[in-house]
């Protein structure tokens, strides 16, 4: 896309395909993705500090502390290829103090959003969803159990890597995520409403909600 970089923030619950567009926004029109949670797993794949700390709260399904969110995010955001280049951010913001956090980074790049897409689904959707879901160890590829297995099990079709179930696709920890959606997330949703930025997209066939995204862009 010509013009300014894009600089989007996908929003919605556990398991409705923010992922998904994040990785069809970067391979076809090479935004960069940044997604908290993967940022969160590759800390604790790599066992720093950091991860340790996060990995109590991500095996239950509750949200990582604030704090640290914001610090390790703006991190990521305060750099010349995010100026550049732009960025869809995926699992950030979560809370209202990381949506004024995120804010108060972008004024100080001088920057602005262009869009916040609120991807949307029936909640017994997610949770089928969820409840079957693997994904590959290395190039990140997303399966289910029903909906999309794998050809040969448990290897990836992209690049024959295993695959894996995410420790916070129990279901216990599953219903913890999507309370932290209603209690936390949606607060944040209506702030970005409010500033006239959301657009909500139903989240059923990817393809199709890529090119509804791509048109809001336009
Ligand atoms: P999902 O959207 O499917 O719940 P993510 O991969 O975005 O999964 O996040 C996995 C977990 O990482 C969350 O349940 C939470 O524990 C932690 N996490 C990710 N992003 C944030 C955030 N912005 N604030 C607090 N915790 C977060």
């Amino acid at each position: 896309m010509a013009g300014e970089p894009l600089r989007l923030i996908l929003i919605g619950p556990p398991g409705v395909g923010k992922g998904t567009q994040a990785a069809l926004l970067e391979s076809r029109l090479g935004v960069q993705p940044m997604s908290s949670g993967v940022i969160f797993r590759s800390e604790i794949e790599a066992e720093t500090d950091l991860g340790r700390m996060a990995r109590r709260y991500i095996e239950h399904g509750e949200l990582v502390p604030n704090g640290v969110t914001i610090e390790m995010m703006a991190k990521r955001l305060r750099t010349e290829a995010v100026r550049k280049h732009g960025f869809v951010l995926d699992g950030f913001p979560r809370t209202m103090r990381q949506a004024e956090a995120l804010d108060e980074i972008l004024d100080e790049m001088d920057l602005h959003l262009n869009k916040v897409v609120s991807l949307e689904l029936p909640e017994s959707v997610l949770m089928a969803r969820l409840a079957g879901r693997l994904g590959c160890t290395k190039c990140g590829e997303i399966y289910h159990s029903v909906n999309k297995p794998p050809r040969r099990p448990g290897l990836c079709d992209k690049c024959n890597s295993p695959l894996f179930v995410r420790t916070d696709d129990q279901p216990e920890a599953i219903l913890e995520r999507l309370r932290s959606f209603h209690e936390e997330t949606q607060s944040v949703c209506d702030y970005y409403e409010a500033k006239g930025l959301l657009q909500h997209v139903e989240s059923d066939n990817p393809e199709s909600v890529y090119h509804e995204i791509v048109n809001h862009l336009a």
